[in-house]
């Protein structure tokens, strides 16, 4: 470090000394980017050495065999590596870095700071007990391919010693939790304790290890489960006269906003914004609505009110929608129709040599229905991307009903160029393009998700549908609730709404189903800001492209924006605006 500085120093010296001559002899700064390279595989060296069960949980195995305290010493070593690294990243000016490696600072910069913050000011450890559960950790040993079976059960052998003490520490930390966190503790912690029994029982049944070895551990994964037993029993006797409540409050949202969507809007200006696009939403809504009445509804009488006869509407409409057992292929059937679209109208270049796999859900994901994307994890680059598609076999004939009303005909193409083409699908592939370790584990989610939310609209905006009323309405259905989402988010932490004003907002002027809007207020009462980051990064997405199209006017051009966007990979949306407002300016 000492000789970087001096190389520093001297820089600056030049700099000054030739300050007249800088025109006719551009000074030569060192480039100090093979260097920040060195310093970002140190840092993840060293960030695994603090947080094995993240490596492990990555794909990084070296340390799959500890498990660490969470107690204060363990608390003060997060607190000691995340200033390190801070002091560290000074000796870089971000500025000179390229483009890769100076997001890659900015991420890493705010990943100390918010580690920092979230031990010294957020302090879950005290009021979320279910931030202690050993089970996942253990899960993943017995599942995991990686390493021979019998390798990975003496980790879990080893692993497990810590499992008391992980217990006490937590007893100790915990003060005044929410009632919500607390129960969703004693749930959890009780519901993974079959890891430590069947599950790890069939495992020991199929491994080669000796009887002598087998019996060590299931004593002692016994005593894991009698750690776990009083856990749950002492919070359900925990004498909590004053809880916390789970709402966080206006101070710490603000900042948990800042760290964890890292956008270039406060939370009030996201806030409001997302309320003006819940009643612009409305209004195109109605209008569409109204439109398609005597359509979808004869000549039925109109409801007064507006928001009634939208709802009425939709449900008709949701009635049109493929057969159970037509689902997976409707939505393989897909994928040609979106690439050829995107192809034709020219909007962004799809790889034909990557090809999305669709497979079937792996029963291993519990049957949940409706698709989702598997991405290999960091630490396993050839592995295949998946699109996961759920059958609805085996579900009883009204449940599937109500599911493929919600994922009519319309809705099932918007999920499908949401987490397809061009959508998570599509990202992905161009964010490989551009590897950084960095991103692929601090990747930006409101970046992420806002790709995916914008990808929805802007095939839309280009004809996709053929601007069928019933494609827009249902459109706008599907985008009021991610603009609900942060509505809801905000209000119940900050504004105090209660679950009768939330299931209004969710049930009346959002459309959804009483179910899932349960759901909805259950995961708001135990999750912060996290619902934020889909309307969040489409509105910086969004308003960057057309901020864009006005700066650059005739000479925009809708792909090339997409992939130079796409090319910094998973960065926060403010910086990829940055650098592509300043490289636009030699255009
Ligand atoms: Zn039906
Ligand atoms: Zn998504």
């Amino acid at each position: 470090m000492k000789k970087l500085s001096i190389l520093l120093l001297l820089c600056i010296i030049i700099v000054s000394c030739n300050h007249t001559e800088v025109k006719q002899e551009p000074v030569k700064i060192a480039d100090l980017n093979p260097q920040f390279e060195n310093y970002k595989t140190q840092f993840i060296e060293n960030l695994w050495q603090i947080y094995p069960g993240w490596a492990s949980s990555q794909g990084y195995h070296k340390y799959d065999s500890v498990l660490t305290i969470p107690d204060s010493m363990e608390r003060y070593k997060e607190l000691r590596f995340a200033k390190a690294n801070l002091d560290s990243l000074k000796q870089y000016d971000a500025l000179t870095l390229s483009d890769n490696n100076k997001t890659d600072y900015y991420i890493i910069e705010n990943q100390l700071n918010s580690s920092i913050w979230s031990i010294n000011n957020l302090k879950s450890y005290q009021w979320n007990p279910s931030e202690y559960n050993v089970s996942g950790a253990f899960a993943d040993l017995l599942t995991g391919t990686y390493d021979k079976p019998d390798a990975r059960l003496r980790n879990f052998y080893l692993k497990m010693r810590n499992i008391n003490a992980y217990y006490q520490a937590a007893k100790y930390n915990i003060k005044n939790p929410t009632v919500e966190h607390t129960q969703l503790a004693i749930d959890q912690n009780l519901g993974g304790i079959a890891v430590f029994q069947d599950d790890l029982k069939d495992a020991l049944a199929k491994s080669k290890l000796s009887k002598q070895e087998k019996d060590k551990m299931e004593l002692l994964a016994k005593s894991a489960v009698a750690a776990i037993k009083d856990y749950a029993a002492w919070l359900k006797n925990l004498k909590n006269e004053t809880p916390r409540s789970f709402r966080l409050g206006k101070e710490l949202y603000a900042k948990k906003f800042e760290y964890d969507i890292q956008s270039g809007y406060s939370i009030d200006e996201i806030y409001a914004k997302a309320i003006a696009h819940k009643k612009e939403l409305h209004q195109k809504m109605f209008v569409l609505a109204d439109k398609l009445w005597s359509k979808y509804k004869g000549n039925e009488t109109k409801p007064d009110d507006s928001l009634r006869l939208i709802k009425q509407v939709i449900d008709k409409i949701s009635e049109t929608h493929v057969k159970p057992e037509e689902f997976q292929t409707a939505i393989e059937k897909q994928m040609p129709v979106l690439i050829k679209f995107i192809n034709d109208k020219n909007l962004i270049y799809i790889d034909p040599k990557k090809p999305l796999v669709v497979r079937k859900e792996p029963a291993y994901m519990g049957g949940v229905a409706g698709a989702s994307i598997s991405a290999p994890g960091p630490y396993d680059k050839n592995g295949n991307t998946f699109y996961n598609v759920g059958t609805l076999a085996g579900w009883k004939a009204d449940k599937a009903e109500s599911y493929l009303r919600e994922y009519n005909k319309y809705i099932l193409q918007i999920l499908n160029i949401h987490e397809a083409i061009p959508g998570h699908y599509t990202q992905l592939v161009y964010s490989n393009q551009s590897p950084s370790l960095i991103k692929s584990l601090f990747g930006n989610n409101a970046m992420i998700e806002g790709w995916a939310v914008y990808g929805e609209r802007m095939m839309l905006e280009n004809g996709y549908g053929n601007n069928e009323d019933e494609m827009w309405l249902m459109y706008y259905k599907w985008n009021l609730r991610s603009t609900c989402n942060t509505i809801l988010d905000y209000s119940v932490h900050t504004k105090n709404m209660d679950e009768d004003e939330a299931m209004d907002l969710l049930i009346r002027q959002a459309f959804q189903q009483k179910t899932e809007a349960e759901n909805k207020w259950k995961r708001v009462s135990v999750t912060q800001v996290q619902l934020c980051c889909y309307f969040t990064g489409y509105t910086e997405i969004y308003d960057f492209r057309e901020a864009m199209k006005t700066k650059m006017g005739d000479k925009f051009n809708l792909k090339q924006f997409h992939e130079k966007f796409l090319s910094y990979g998973s960065a926060p949306v403010k910086y990829i605006r940055e650098m592509m407002m300043t490289e636009s300016n030699n255009i």
